[in-house]
């Protein structure tokens, strides 16, 4: 960490914090030769975080194989670039959370479910079907219902574009 005033190349730690959102750690530091202070914001990476895999294999966590994921949950669907790493934010302070050096698979799914559902019903969907590996259709079709009806009633324009979509089809045939 070069010093931002005179760029001398060694600089000390005087104080470490976590942030408010619990994702970087906001460090002050002295530069070694002319004393000048600032501060520095770094992203935690959960780098010693192992990841248990379904078939017992472990391996390093990797933020990528995440990334990669949402990215195909979301394809097509509509977001920003920081809503996006807002999400990524938000799955890996809950992982952080758990308090653990090794967490499985199938926690990463929950945990992503459980943020993806609000971010957006479609690409839920979409990853629940990946990372639940449904056994059957029916089990696959339960989810959805729960998911359809958890609280609030289906919004009136999917309703609208279900008739459209029927008519059209009906009018196709004929
Ligand atoms: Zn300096």
């Amino acid at each position: 960490m070069h010093c931002p005033s005179c760029s001398h190349e060694s600089t000390s730690v005087i104080d470490t914090r976590l942030s408010s959102d619990g994702v970087a750690i906001r460090r002050r530091r002295e530069c070694d030769a002319c004393s000048h202070r600032f501060s520095t914001l770094e992203e935690i990476h959960l780098l010693d975080l192992v990841v248990v895999k379904r078939d017992g294999q472990r391996e390093a966590y990797n933020r990528d194989k995440l990334v990669r994921g949402l990215r195909k949950a979301l394809e097509k669907r509509q977001h920003t670039d920081a809503e996006f790493r807002a999400l990524v934010h938000s799955v890996e302070r809950d992982i952080q959370k758990m308090g653990v050096d090794e967490v499985t698979s199938e926690q990463i799914g929950a945990i992503v479910m459980s943020h993806l559902k609000s971010f957006d019903e479609v690409a839920y969907i979409r990853f629940a079907s990946v990372y639940r590996q449904f056994e059957d259709v029916d089990s696959f079709q339960r989810e959805l219902n729960a998911l359809m009806w958890s609280g609030k009633k289906p919004k009136t324009a999917t309703k609208k574009s279900v008739k459209k979509t029927r008519s059209t089809r009906t009018t196709g045939k004929s």
